[in-house]
């Protein structure tokens, strides 16, 4: 166990000692019990004890240095939910306030604020700091720990409030999968005239199917390299389920819209963009390991755009929470103990979790009477 201090030259509190587990350097992904002293909480922060924690492939990225190498401990973790403990005299938010935070932490603070903060699109913004292992760049220093932990320190208007229709276990994976999702869906107008497709029937995309669903999409493909998910596709709110050439060849310039969330090297991108309609956007929602290649002439012949897309704005997370209420959409997850946390980044690795893996602090918290 690694008994250090947080990172950075900000101020931290003594008084306070939150404990994670976290991603070491040279630790192979290994997570490893670490604790650290916060940053003093800011009159606009709120102090939440974390009761869940969403595993996703970006936390098994950074553990294991495939975004680069690990300078030190560090604890991953950004689908996270949890209650308000403390808040600062600013905060929007109560002592008792049931609350979720995802992939930020925190953006333009003050007087200067930038274009993309002003636009409404934070997601974007030049001064961000992400959830884990990221500088702050409010003028307080220090860096940024994720949602393996007992608890976290952060800015009041990135803890989103609950719906108390959705239970604290399935509230987590809103905060990552769930809004990587909806906003693309929203950006491009999913609906009644839309065809789309969603490829690779993960975490991310078995709850772009019901997004789909509830959205009325026309047609509402699955495409997936796994036979044996199709039953599973349906229930989720697919109407029709592509796993091979042959079906493939059939779909050609089928799709209106396309979410892709197979971040694999098995992508085929000639076939993909077949299956593409005149005037029509693929959107990629996770990173290819290898880089995209494909013959342009369908892309020039059918004004077909290749697009990406970044999570979604604060905006966007309080609607897509309320639209998950109101239309009973809720992720597909596996509950696995905090303790368990090494375990679940294996399975995830693996492609196993039907279809997200959520780590859970105490069994008791699960309730949705607390909101
Ligand atoms: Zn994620
Ligand atoms: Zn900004």
């Amino acid at each position: 166990m690694f008994s250090s201090q947080a990172g950075g030259a900000g101020e931290e509190d003594k008084s306070a000692k939150f404990t994670g587990w976290a991603a070491v350097p040279g630790g192979n992904g290994v997570l490893q019990k670490w604790s650290y002293h916060p940053r003093p909480l800011a009159a606009e922060e709120v102090e939440i004890e974390i009761s869940h924690c969403g595993v996703c492939g970006s936390d098994i990225h950074f553990s294991t240095e495939g975004w680069g190498p690990i300078t030190r401990p560090a604890i991953p973790g950004h689908e996270i939910v949890g209650i308000v403990v403390k808040r600062g005299e600013d905060a929007s938010h109560q002592i008792g306030d049931r609350v979720g935070v995802g992939c930020l932490v925190s953006c333009c603070r003050g007087t200067s604020v930038c274009d993309w903060c002003r636009k409404g699109e934070d997601q974007f913004c030049q001064n961000k700091t992400v959830t884990f292992s990221s500088p702050y760049k409010d003028g307080r220093g220090g860096i940024s720990e994720g949602g393996f932990a007992d608890r976290i320190r952060v800015y009041s208007d990135y803890a989103f409030k609950i719906p108390k229709e959705i239970s604290s276990p399935e509230a987590a994976s809103f905060f990552c999968a769930g809004i990587t999702t909806y906003t693309p869906l929203k950006r491009y107008k999913a609906g009644p005239n839309t065809r789309l497709g969603v490829i690779g029937i993960g975490g991310l995309g078995h709850i772009a199917l019901q997004w789909a669903a509830a959205m009325g999409c026309r047609e509402i493909v699955a495409i997936s390299g796994r036979d044996n998910k199709k039953d599973e596709a349906f229930r989720l709110g697919a109407t029709k389920f592509i796993n091979d050439k042959e079906q493939i060849k059939e779909a050609a310039r089928s799709l209106d819209l396309c979410l892709c969330t197979n971040a694999s090297h098995n992508n085929n991108w000639e076939e993909y963009l077949s299956m593409m309609a005149p005037l029509s956007q693929l959107v990629l929602l996770a990173l290819p390991e290898t880089p995209i290649t494909f013959v342009g002439s369908h892309l020039v012949s059918q004004d077909v755009a290749i697009v990406g897309s970044h999570l979604g704005s604060k905006g966007d997370i309080d609607e897509m929470l309320e639209f998950a209420a109101k239309h009973g959409i809720r992720p597909w997850i596996e509950k696995r103990s905090f303790e368990d946390c090494n375990e679940a980044m294996k399975d995830v690795h693996a492609g196993k979790p039907r279809y997200r893996i959520v780590l859970e602090m105490n069994p008791s918290s699960s309730s949705t009477s607390t909101s």
